[in-house]
């Protein structure tokens, strides 16, 4: 077993796996659970973990989220991905997209778990275009760590609709970060994935 102390690792399970030799490789963060002493048992250290990263999970937002114990309008999950809109939009339709698995950030997220994360993102992006917010393009972005202004440290990619000359009203919504008529932007953004989808099935028919 492997002590890391310089970041938080939790997974959404809340127990880490042993299944493979990267599994046991354990992180907690600095500054926030005492020191597990180098001599203590495998069971010791199974324990501590467990309870440890039922602590971090639960103090995470965006784990919180996932499980249904914190509040937010969702435009999208499956297994892999959890899609809803920013409380503190910059534009209309502004959406995180996270993996429900938890990463701290781009360090620790599976690079598999980043392509679907990426793949999701694509696509909302391309269903801004088919719903009633008539986006003429969109940013994805990531902040990933203190240094790039991450300020929750659960991966997240921003989807950002925009619109042909909206340069003043997004500097505007930069600032100001208020929310837009919250459920029917969502009707609208989940209106777009069924369009994308049918459009998509008369494609491949
Ligand atoms: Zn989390």
């Amino acid at each position: 077993m492997v002590w890391r102390e310089n970041r938080t690792t939790p997974c959404s399970a809340g127990v880490a796996s042993s299944t493979s030799p990267n599994d046991r490789v354990c992180y907690l963060p600095v500054g926030v659970f005492p020191v597990v002493p180098a001599s203590g048992s495998a069971r010791g250290c199974r324990t501590s973990l467990v309870r440890r990263n039922v602590w971090a999970v639960s103090a995470c937002i965006f784990c919180r989220i996932v499980t249904g114990d914190a509040p937010a309008t969702k435009i999208y999950e499956d297994d892999a991905v959890l899609a809803f809109l920013d409380i503190r939009p910059i534009t209309r339709g502004h959406t995180l997209v996270i993996p429900k698995r938890h990463a701290t950030d781009l360090d620790e997220l599976d690079p598999a778990m980043g392509a679907t994360l990426f793949s999701f993102g694509h696509r909302l992006a391309k269903s801004m275009r088919r719903t009633g917010l008539a986006a003429d393009g969109a940013n994805l972005l990531i902040n990933d760590g203190r240094a790039a202004f991450q300020t929750v440290h659960h991966v997240h990619l921003h989807v950002i609709p925009r619109h042909r000359g909206d340069t003043l009203r997004f500097a505007k919504g930069f600032v100001l970060r208020r929310p837009h008529d919250t459920e029917r932007t969502a009707a609208a953004l989940r209106s777009g994935l069924d369009r994308l989808a049918e459009e998509e099935r008369e494609t491949t028919a």
